[in-house]
C-alpha cells in the first residue's frame, strides 16, 4: 500500500463526506447522552475541511495531516473539536519523521496519545478512544496482514457496539451516571465513520 497524493485527497474527501452524511446519527446519538450538537459539530469542522480540500492536498503529507487538524481545532468546538484536532495535529508530527506504510502504527498511536492526554482519559470510559484504541491495537498486532483493512473495519464497528453497555465516566455523558448505560457514545461513532471511510476509499484503490 503506497499513499499517493491522490489517494490521500481522496480519502479527506470522502471521510468529510462521510461525517457530514452522518451528522442527524450522531446528533440523535448525542442527544441521547449529551447536549445534541455531536452531528453539527462535526459537520462544520469537516465542511470546513472540504473547503479546504485543494490547499491541504498540495502539502507534504505531515503539513496536510496538521493543517486538518488546525482546521478541526478552529471549527468543530465542543470537547470533540480539540480531541480530533489533537488527533491529527500529532499524527501530523510524527509523520514529519515516519514512513507509510510501515510506521501506520506509530504514527496512528501518536494521534491516539495525544487525545488520551487532552482528554485525561483511556478506552473504557466510553469515549471516542473506545474506538481508537482497539483500532490501533489491530494496527499493532497486524501491521502488514492482507486482511488489515477488513480487520480495522470489524474492530472499528464492533467497539463502536461495546460502548453501549459502558457507564461514561469523562465528557458530558458523564453527568448521567448510570442512565449513560445502553447507549452508544456519538464520538465513539464518529471515530468509526471516520474510519469505515478511510477504509473504503484504501479498499478502493487497492
Ligand atoms: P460536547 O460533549 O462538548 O458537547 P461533542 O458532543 O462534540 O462535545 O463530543 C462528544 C464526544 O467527545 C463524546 O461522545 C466522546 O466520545 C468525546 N469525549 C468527550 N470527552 C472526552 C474525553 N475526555 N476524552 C476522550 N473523548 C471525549
Ligand atoms: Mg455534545
Amino acid at each position: 500500500m503506497t499513499l499517493q497524493p491522490d489517494t490521500f485527497k481522496t480519502i479527506v474527501k470522502e471521510a468529510a463526506e462521510q461525517v457530514i452524511a452522518s451528522a442527524p446519527e450522531l446528533t440523535a446519538l448525542d442527544q441521547a447522552i449529551g447536549d445534541g450538537d455531536h452531528g453539527t459539530n462535526m459537520k462544520r469542522g469537516f465542511q470546513a475541511v472540504l473547503a479546504k480540500l485543494d490547499a491541504i492536498g498540495a502539502q507534504p503529507l505531515d503539513e496536510a495531516v496538521k493543517m486538518i487538524g488546525k482546521t478541526l481545532v478552529m471549527t468543530v468546538g465542543g470537547a470533540s473539536g480539540p480531541l480530533y484536532g489533537s488527533f491529527f495535529l500529532a499524527a501530523g508530527e510524527a509523520l514529519a519523521h515516519k514512513q507509510l506504510p510501515e510506521d501506520l502504527a506509530d504514527v496512528f498511536g501518536s494521534g491516539v496519545s495525544a487525545v488520551s492526554a487532552r482528554g485525561r482519559s483511556q478506552a473504557g470510559e466510553k469515549t471516542m478512544l473506545d474506538v481508537l484504541v482497539p483500532v490501533l491495537d489491530i494496527l499493532k498486532a497486524e501491521a502488514g496482514q492482507a486482511d488489515l483493512i477488513a480487520r480495522v473495519r470489524a474492530t472499528a464497528t464492533e467497539a463502536v457496539a461495546r460502548t453501549a453497555p459502558m457507564q461514561a465516566t469523562k465528557g458530558r455523558a458523564s453527568y448521567l451516571g448510570s442512565r449513560s448505560v445502553g447507549h452508544i457514545d456519538p464520538g465513539a461513532r464518529s471515530s468509526c465513520v471516520l474510519l469505515q471511510a478511510v477504509c473504503s476509499t484504501l479498499e478502493g484503490r487497492q
